[in-house]
Parts: structure tokens; sequence; C-alpha cells
């Protein structure tokens, strides 16, 4: 997933909630976001100041929560921390992991003036 789509879809998100709401103005998002996503949320901000331009939601800090990459081994069962990418169980060596998280991103909530 690139930044430039994932901030698209937290300003649709957080429009869409705030238009719920008859909000005037949008404060602040907080986002979870996995580490697996690869997306700065640095970048994430930028885009988004750009994006969101003429919206209620220009001006809105994003929070960010973020979470950790983590897979568990097919062969041992042990659970692993994906360190950049490293694909490999701490645990026995092996790399038939599955992915139990890292992939996460979803808007938690929005600060709004009404
Ligand atoms: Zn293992």
């Amino acid at each position: 997933m690139h930044e430039l789509s994932i901030t698209q879809s937290i300003l649709n998100i957080a429009l869409s909630s705030a238009e719920n709401e008859h909000a005037k103005k949008i404060n602040k998002i907080k986002i979870t976001l996995g580490e697996m996503t690869g997306c700065v949320p640095q970048y994430i901000q930028e885009y988004f100041d750009i994006v969101s331009e003429g919206t209620i939601a220009h001006g809105a800090k994003l929070e960010f929560d973020s979470i950790p990459a983590s897979a568990k081994c097919l062969d041992c069962g042990a659970e692993t921390r994906l360190i950049r990418f490293r694909f490999r169980c701490e645990h026995c060596g092996s790399q038939k992991l599955k992915i139990v998280s890292g992939r996460e991103f979803l808007v938690d909530s929005i600060d709004i003036d009404d």
C-alpha cells in the first residue's frame, strides 16, 4: 500500500464520519497503522495536508498508533517479531511464517468541532 492511497482513504473516512456528526472542523484523526504496510507517518501527514485542502479536515493533526509486525512460525509454533522485514523465525530459523499482525490500517477516531 502506498501513502497516497492510504491518505486518501483516511480523508474519505474522516470526512464521512464528520458529515454524520454535522461537524464544522476536524481537529485530529487517530490512526492505527501496522509496520508491514511500510508507510511512513510523516509522509502521510504531508500528503494529508495537500489532499485535505479546501475540506473541513484541512489542518487536522494525524496521530499514529503503530502495530509491530509479527508472525507465527509454521514449523515450531513460536511467535516471532519481524524486524525490518527479516522473514525468519527467531526461534528455529524457519522461513515458513504466517503473518499475524502488522498489516492493520484503520481510522480509530476523529476529534471534531461542531
Ligand atoms: Zn520456528
